[in-house]
């Protein structure tokens, strides 16, 4: 078998409510989106994450440019190589960011045609399921106005409570005050329901910030604090980590082997969260999953992609081993980001759904979408 074209279709459309999570608005939903054909007519799909603020142009503009010319003539189930060679081949001018998300894609849309042409999903590749569903968190609370918000999301929690989740995390990073005023209201709108709570602030503060913040949050026995810090300010994390007693989650702005590696190695989180669609792919994230466990650091997949994302992530997930084995271990759960998304909603046949708070690992071959081209050619920029 080998590989004839690589198709990129970069998605857009916009929302009709903008939000904002601490870094800014988000006004418009986008992804990039990878079709890698072969000859036998087998078609793989990928998606190169598109960070909130992040134009889907730019991952697109790496795989077509870069990226393609590198894998059109190879044989698509050699993915340890070809990931091997577009890495090598980009070093120089990449590494992370949006380099590294095309990447991800073209890796992504291999495993989907390797599990397609063994007839298994790819957690079978991946060396099988320690479990076949998943707890899914609700992630949302996002701001619609800024700050002074706290009764609205107070409400928000009751919803996605009546939905069905019982795990939830709130975007904070607007304040320390206004985010201990929202904690407090969600605090109380949740009490006596048996709700885990998780908090992330999108890297918003300094270390200073970061631990006021962490102690007006010890009461609510918090799941993980996620970004407390930038991502680059690895010694800001092991000090933000030395300092407060919740686990402390990050990654899903680091990339590939070599960017844990240090994040790791530096005792930088207790919980490591790659996303499938910028860290490198299946590839990378199983090299990431194996120094995790070295480290003694539980990996929980980040996801906030279209639903080709969501469904790479479940595979992942099926086959990411607990870091601390016991009988009642904490297994990974699953970001169920409940904003508005119609490549979420439309983009396969069968979206990821929720039933009371849980999600079924899909057995289907590869991936297991089947992906509706008119709503590619939909949103596609032109
Ligand atoms: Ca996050």
């Amino acid at each position: 078998m080998k590989i004839v074209e690589v198709k990129v279709h970069p998605l857009r459309t916009p929302l009709d409510t903008p939000f904002a999570f601490s870094q800014g608005w988000v006004k418009a939903r986008s992804a990039t989106i990878v079709e890698v054909i072969t000859d036998e007519g087998i078609t793989g799909w990928g998606e190169a994450f598109a960070q909130g603020l992040e134009p889907p142009q730019i991952a697109a503009a790496v795989i077509s440019s870069a990226l393609a010319p590198l894998v059109i003539g190879q044989d698509p189930l050699a993915t340890e190589v070809l990931w091997h060679r577009m890495y090598h081949a980009s070093r120089d001018y990449g590494r992370k960011g949006s380099v590294v998300s095309g990447i991800s894609a073209i890796d992504m849309a291999l495993w989907d045609i390797a599990g397609k042409a063994y007839s298994v999903p790819v957690h079978r590749l991946l060396g099988g399921a320690f479990r076949t569903k998943v707890q899914a968190y609700a992630t949302g609370f996002y701001r619609i106005s800024g700050q002074g918000e706290a009764k609205r999301l107070g409400e928000e929690a009751i919803a996605h409570y009546e939905a069905g989740f019982r795990a939830m995390k709130v975007k904070l990073g607007y304040g320390v005050q206004d985010d201990l005023t929202v904690m407090r209201e969600i605090g109380r709108s949740l009490a006596g329901r048996g709700v885990t709570l998780m908090v992330d602030t999108n890297h918003a503060y300094g270390v200073g910030d970061a631990i006021r913040l962490g102690y007006g949050l010890a009461e609510y026995n918090l799941r993980w604090y996620e970004e407390p810090v930038a991502p680059e300010h690895i010694a800001g994390y092991r000090e933000v980590r030395s300092r407060l007693s919740m686990p402390i989650a990050g990654g899903e702005n680091e990339h590939t082997l070599y960017g844990f590696r240090d994040f790791l190695g530096a005792g930088a989180v207790d919980i490591a969260q790659p996303d499938l669609g910028s860290v490198g792919g299946f590839t990378a994230c199983r090299h990431v999953v194996a120094l995790a466990q070295a480290h003694g650091v539980q990996i929980n997949p980040h996801v906030w992609g279209s639903a080709i994302a969501q469904a790479a992530s479940l595979q992942m997930i099926a086959a990411v081993p607990v870091a601390h084995h016991s009988v009642f271990a904490e297994e990974p759960i699953f970001e169920y980001d409940r904003s508005s998304h119609p490549f979420r909603q439309f983009l396969v046949k069968e979206p990821v759904t929720q039933v009371d708070g849980w999600v079924d690992i899909p057995q289907r071959p590869g991936l297991g979408v089947e992906v509706d081209r008119a709503v590619l050619d939909k949103y596609r920029i032109a």
